[in-house]
């Protein structure tokens, strides 16, 4: 192992880390969100209620950036007009454009701005993002090998050798942002519908090859309410992920600035914590998508489970947390 590269001041970063070169990328650099740029001190602030995020969010990148569509995201391949693909938000947030080795040296070099309990590749839609996250991998399980590492995949481009091979070099989680649970959402927001690439039945593919390559609880898919079904449909996926073996990470959708769907509602508020208790209940109470009862419109109506039981969970907060891939102390309860 050579020697740990030194750690640059933060003054290196400020002036210019949202503007990217062509030569930056992966996988001598990555995008990480700005909670981690905060943990790790590269970039100036506070979070709210806490000194720092357990889970390192790491991002491939590539000046020409992803060549995925999809509706919803401030990374797709629509969003060309911004000055740079770096400047580009995801998830409603920036992602600093970082090296590689120095996020490994900030971790290894540890104390508050180090205690990550898991890390996060995401990949994105680009021809290189396969063997650049094998890349990325190999090295943080050589260097760190004490921090479990999950993968956000691109079913896209991915084969099931590419998952046995993932496994084999040591990701532990394996996930699939699924994101739209129709076959008409799907297509409609990231398939042809918008001149994207992705479809319906790969990821599925990709889904039941993660159940059968990674096993149970070693697996998950992002979905993302609302963008146009109902809590009847999101919770019917949700059972059938779980009864695959893997669990759900829901997010509520919100109109990411530039996105073609910036001009959508954010997600109601009372169908989010309905669908967030529900996947709760699906995901770590036993509870199941056919013991509930919905109205007319989809929504729930009963949850299926006891009201005592149902009060205890309401009282435990547990069900409105993020949820994600484990952190290291309670698996209910993402990192
Ligand atoms: S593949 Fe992922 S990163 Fe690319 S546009 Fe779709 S959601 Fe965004």
């Amino acid at each position: 192992m050579g020697a740990a590269p030194q750690v640059q001041p933060l003054e290196f970063y400020r002036p210019n880390y949202h503007v990217k070169t062509p030569a930056m990328r992966s996988p001598d650099y990555i995008q990480m969100s700005t909670a981690a740029a905060i943990t790790l001190g590269l970039v100036p602030g506070k979070m709210h209620r806490t000194s720092c995020t357990n889970c390192l969010n790491l991002l491939v990148t590539y000046p020409e950036g992803c060549r995925a569509n999809c509706a919803y995201c401030g990374l797709a391949r629509h969003r060309e007009e911004a000055r740079d693909y770096a400047d580009r938000n995801f998830i409603r947030v920036d992602w600093p454009t970082v090296r590689y080795d120095e996020v490994i040296a900030r971790v290894k070099a540890g104390g508050d701005r180090g205690q990550f309990q898991r890390m996060c590749i995401s990949m994105i839609t680009h021809p290189n993002s396969n063997d650049d996250t094998f890349v990325l991998l190999g090295k943080w399980v050589r260097e760190l090998p004490e921090i479990p590492v999950s993968i956000l995949s691109n079913p896209t481009t991915l084969e099931k050798a590419d998952l046995v091979r993932l496994k084999e070099m040591g990701a532990e989680i394996f996930t699939v942002a699924l994101d739209a649970v129709t076959p008409e959402i799907f297509d409609r927001t990231r398939g042809s519908g918008v001149d994207s690439p992705h479809k319906w039945e790969k990821y599925w593919q990709a889904i039941e090859w993660a159940a059968e390559v990674f096993g149970p609880e070693r697996f998950g898919a992002h979905l993302i309410c609302v963008m146009g079904e109902t809590e009847r449909e999101i919770l019917d996926v949700a059972q059938k992920i779980r009864d695959l073996g893997g669990h759900n990470h829901m997010f509520a959708f919100f109109p990411e600035r530039g996105s073609l769907m910036e001009d959508w509602p954010a997600c109601d508020r009372g169908q989010w914590r309905r669908v967030q208790l529900a996947r709760f209940i699906i995901d770590y109470f036993g509870g199941r998508f056919e013991d509930m009862l919905f109205d007319d419109a989809g929504r729930v109506i009963d949850f299926g489970i006891p009201e005592d039981d149902l009060e205890a969970l309401l009282d435990s907060g547990k069900p409105f947390r993020t949820s994600g891939c484990p952190g290291k102390d309670d698996t209910e309860v993402s990192a």
